[in-house]
């Protein structure tokens, strides 16, 4: 076949850095006609190039209806080539390592996919981005990739009577909003309805949510806890990054979408009896774990939803949601139901796709996430689990990191080796299956799965006096044999809900 070593060899970038240039900025100027469903932007932007090249490579969607044109700075029209998802800008002689290349891009038209025309579900019109996990580039031509983070300046207008948001502040109130923090193309976000506004209390970041007029009463009931929040998450971990905070009621595919100070929420996110607040926890914590400190590649998505997903629930219980312990059980029966717990480890390199961690492989990216923390936690105690996230949320804000950079900070703060807990598991797939036997005077403990876990076994019973006695058991072997004191009863495995087995 003659196809066949070209796709093999283009695919892969479709999800993929590309080393050899850096993007520095961009700046977005943009105009739409919401009935029309019209755009008309220019975007200037600058790349710096980590080796010599003649070319700058993004990423972005071809179709009929969207017309991208690319100038260098003198307005001279360069030529592009497309291939595979990939467009690449020929900037007609080669530039040095180290040069910084500006290109103007000009696009017009209805955009194929990451810039939306919708009615929401009141009847009235939201236009929106919604980029995660890699839609700019349905709009925006640009290195749609978590390891390149760049500033991002937004101009946008919109009609009399509707209300713009963008990443970072419109300092001037002129319609121009910019980040201070580099941001990854999939955090970027803007949008612009007829919304009302709700403010929230207790802190002079905040600024007003955006919510659907008719849903303001019960949107009400949930925004009420993020200046506890705020002083909750700035005291345990260190401060928030971001230039303000506020949530924004759009038609999003998904239920939340962490965009950095300015947290898109699914319309419908009110209507329950809990009025989302579990939700706006999860988001708010995204802020440290997610945006100041992110994650460069998919595969290591967990260090951002296994973070959400862990302190999210440790968040809304100091606010009158359920106990940690009854979030964990939930999150442990999840995963345990779920396909991808057997067939597939959290650090998962063969994916697809990213939308892989986010869809069939979510229950390992989210809940098995937060149980790793969960069970390290416990492996190092207290004090030595939060020191430790303290310090890698400060030596890695604002930017990304990897696990292994997690691992080490870890490791110092508990002085403890621990490759191979993470190694266990977040390489590996599955968990501990457990076969248990109670004796008279002992407990015989079985793995049952192919690889041996190593692991602390809590186990409970009431002893010889009638007390209850719980104790730690280091399981690290195919069998063990436990030996307990006089004669036992009721015995229960796991009783606080620490371990993930089958
Ligand atoms: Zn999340």
């Amino acid at each position: 076949m003659f196809l066949a070593p070209l796709v093999l060899a283009a695919l892969p970038q479709l999800y993929s850095s590309f080393p050899e240039q850096d993007a520095l900025s961009y700046i977005v100027d943009l105009d739409f006609d919401f009935d029309a469903q019209y755009v008309e932007a220019s975007v200037e932007m600058r790349f710096q190039l980590l080796s010599p090249a003649d070319r700058i490579v993004l990423h972005s969607i071809e179709d009929e209806k969207w017309e991208v044109q690319f100038q260098d700075s003198s307005g001279l029209s360069l030529e592009t080539e497309r291939r595979q998802g990939l467009l690449q800008v020929l900037l007609g002689k080669e530039f040095a390592k180290g040069a910084v290349v500006e290109l103007h891009a000009k696009l017009a038209g209805t955009p194929p996919d990451g810039l939306y025309f919708e009615e929401g579900r009141h009847g009235d019109p939201v236009f929106f981005t919604d980029h995660f996990s890699s839609r700019a580039r349905g709009w925006l031509p640009c290195e749609d990739h978590p390891s390149d983070r760049a500033k991002f300046s937004i101009r946008i207008q919109a009609p009399e009577g509707w209300e713009v948001i963008a990443s970072g502040l419109d300092e001037d109130e002129n319609g121009t909003w910019e980040t201070q923090t580099d941001l990854p193309t999939y955090m970027l976000a803007f949008a612009a309805a007829p919304w009302g506004r709700i403010p929230e209390k207790g802190d002079d970041r905040f600024i007003p949510h955006f919510i659907y007029k008719k849903d303001k009463p019960r949107a009400r009931l949930g925004l009420k806890h993020h200046a506890q929040w705020m002083s909750v998450m700035e005291g345990t971990f260190g401060p928030y990054e971001w230039e303000k905070y506020c949530v924004v009621q759009v038609p999003t595919r998904w239920g939340g979408m962490e965009n950095a100070g300015n947290t898109w929420i699914m319309e419908r996110l009110f209507d329950g009896r809990d009025r989302g607040v579990g939700t706006l926890a999860h988001e708010f914590v995204h802020m440290w774990f997610g945006n100041a400190v992110g994650y460069g590649e998919w595969h290591e998505a967990w260090l951002s939803e296994g973070f959400a997903s862990y302190f999210g629930p440790w968040l809304h219980a100091q606010s009158g949601g359920a106990p940690l312990q009854r979030a964990m059980e939930g999150s442990r029966r999840r995963w345990l139901g779920s396909r991808c717990s057997e067939t597939r480890p959290i650090r998962w390199e063969e994916f697809e796709a990213p939308d892989d961690f986010f869809g069939s492989s979510a229950p390992n990216t989210y809940q098995k996430g937060a149980w790793v923390l969960h069970m390290l936690r416990g492996e190092i105690g207290d004090e030595a689990f939060f020191e430790g996230i303290r310090k890698y949320y400060e030596e890695t804000t604002p930017g990304i990191a990897t696990t292994d950079q997690f691992a080490e900070v870890m490791e110092k703060s508990s002085g403890k080796e621990l490759k191979w807990f993470f190694e266990q598991w977040l390489d590996r797939p599955g968990c501990p299956q457990l076969d248990i036997r109670w004796n008279a005077d002992s407990v015989v403990v079985k793995q049952l799965q192919e690889d041996i876990f190593r692991f602390r076994l809590p186990l409970q019973w009431t002893n010889g006096e009638g007390e209850r006695e719980k104790k730690f058991f280091e399981v690290s072997q195919r069998e063990h044999v436990f030996q307990l004191k006089g004669e036992i009863s009721a015995p229960t495995i796991d009783p606080d809900v620490e371990l993930l087995f089958r």
